[in-house]
């Protein structure tokens, strides 16, 4: 063998070694790549489902734009029992309840709905310090007023104790509250009625047996609605 041909199959032999490397480097790095490229997209996936949001979330977020800035959305789940998602055939009237369980907060009783044991719920929830909840949608019926649920907006109202009487910022939110509904649905003020008005249930239980507070009240919402057309 000449020089130039030991140095040509030299070379030979560099080349095969090369590729031989090759072979075993890309035997090693293809799959830690596809390896690799499978991670990011489950870690992708999981980031994106931390970033959407719950139908709830969307629920709440797209009620807020509709209502005025006091009503809180707080809707609980669709659960077949608490709420049903079945459409309200009409807002014909608006039903107040108390909640019956003294001293509980707007907060608690909305979760009392969220749980389908409770098989109730409300549309709204007014709290002790006049804090009001939105449980239910308005376009969907509710779950507290027996045969007027089809066509009734309910809300249910909390109260520090047995007699079942409304703080003054309960009572305040509650006037505040029907005089609003009954602007947006066009209800005059005798399409608000008591629980009691529907079943005989001693509920609301103050304004059962106080006529005169639950004549005030409304004679308040009247006033209210009078203001506004003027
Ligand atoms: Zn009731």
């Amino acid at each position: 063998m000449g020089r130039r041909d030991r140095r040509k199959a030299y070379e030979e032999e560099n080349t095969r070694k090369k590729s031989g490397w090759r072979g075993v480097l890309l035997f090693i790095l293809l799959p830690l790549l596809a390896a690799g490229i499978w991670g990011a997209t489950r870690l992708l996936d999981k980031w994106d489902a931390s970033l959407t949001p719950s139908t709830l979330e969307v629920e709440n977020r797209e009620a807020s734009q509709t209502l005025p800035e006091w009503i809180l959305p707080s809707f609980i789940p669709v659960d077949g029992t608490s709420r049903r998602g079945e459409a309200l055939e009409g807002v014909e009237g608006i039903v107040i309840h108390y909640v019956g369980n003294p001293g509980t907060t707007a907060r608690q009783n909305r979760d009392w709905f969220a749980n389908p044991e409770s098989e109730v719920s409300s549309h709204f929830v007014i709290g002790l310090d006049g804090e009001i909840l939105m449980c239910v949608p308005l376009t969907e019926k509710s779950s507290a007023s027996n045969e007027a649920n089809g066509t009734t907006l309910s809300i249910e109202v909390c109260h520090p104790d047995e007699t079942g009487k409304f703080t003054r910022e309960s009572e305040e939110a509650l006037v505040k509250l029907l005089a609003y509904l009954c602007r947006r649905f066009d209800l005059t003020v005798d399409k608000i009625i008591r629980h009691f008005d529907v079943t005989g249930k001693i509920c609301p239980k103050y304004y059962v047996e106080h006529e005169d507070a639950y004549a005030a009240m409304k004679k308040r919402v009247e006033a209210s609605l009078r203001e506004d057309a003027a």
